[in-house]
C-alpha cells in the first residue's frame, strides 16, 4: 500500500470511529438514564464495540471477520443481556443499547452491509456512503443536536472552555 493510499485508509477510519463515537455517546447521554460520565464511556465503548473485529486475525475466518459475527444483531441483543446480567441497571443496559445498536445501523446502510440474518451470512444495504462528508455531516450535527436537546453538555462544556481560557488568560499577565 503506498502511502497516500495508507493515509487516506487512517483518516477515513479516524472520522468512522469518531462518528460511532459521538453518536453512542449522544444516544446514551440523551435517551439513557445515566450520570455524563456514565454516559461518555458507555457511548464510547459501545459504540465502538463491533469494529473490535478488526483485531480479528485474518487466519481465524468467517465469522470472526470484519463486519462479521460482531457486527450481527444477535450479538448485539446478547451483549445487552450481559450488561444488563453484569450492571443490573436498566439505564445502563439502554445505553449500551442505543450505542451498539446505533453502530449497526450505520454500518447496515453502507455498501459492505452487516449480517442481518447471523449466522447466515445473507445480507442486503441500499449501498450508502455513510462515512462520506454529507453522512458525516450530518451525524455529527445531528449528534449535537441530540445533546443541546436532551443533555446541559454543551453549556457544560461552553462553560469549562470559559474556565480554562480565564486560567490562561490570568497566567500570561
Ligand atoms: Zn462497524
Amino acid at each position: 500500500m503506498g502511502e497516500p493510499m495508507l493515509f487516506g485508509l487512517i483518516v477515513f477510519l479516524t472520522v468512522a470511529f469518531a462518528t460511532h463515537a459521538i453518536v453512542g455517546v449522544a444516544l446514551a447521554r440523551g435517551f439513557a438514564d445515566v450520570g455524563p460520565r456514565a454516559g461518555l464511556w458507555l457511548g464510547v465503548v459501545f459504540g465502538l464495540a463491533p469494529d473490535a473485529d478488526f483485531l480479528f486475525p485474518a487466519a481465524w475466518g468467517w465469522p470472526f471477520v470484519h463486519r462479521g459475527i460482531t457486527h450481527s444483531p444477535l450479538f448485539a441483543l446478547s451483549v445487552i443481556a450481559g450488561t444488563y446480567a453484569i450492571s443490573r441497571s436498566r439505564a445502563v443496559a439502554i445505553a449500551a443499547g442505543l450505542a451498539i445498536g446505533s453502530h449497526l445501523a450505520i454500518d447496515s446502510l453502507s455498501p459492505m452491509a452487516i449480517p442481518w440474518l447471523f449466522p447466515l451470512r445473507a445480507t442486503w444495504s441500499p449501498g450508502l456512503d455513510v462515512h462520506g462528508v454529507i453522512a458525516t455531516t450530518l451525524l455529527w450535527s445531528a449528534s449535537v443536536g441530540v445533546l443541546a436537546w436532551r443533555t446541559d453538555d454543551l453549556a457544560a462544556i461552553e462553560q469549562w472552555l470559559d474556565r480554562s481560557g480565564g486560567v490562561r488568560r490570568r497566567q500570561s499577565e
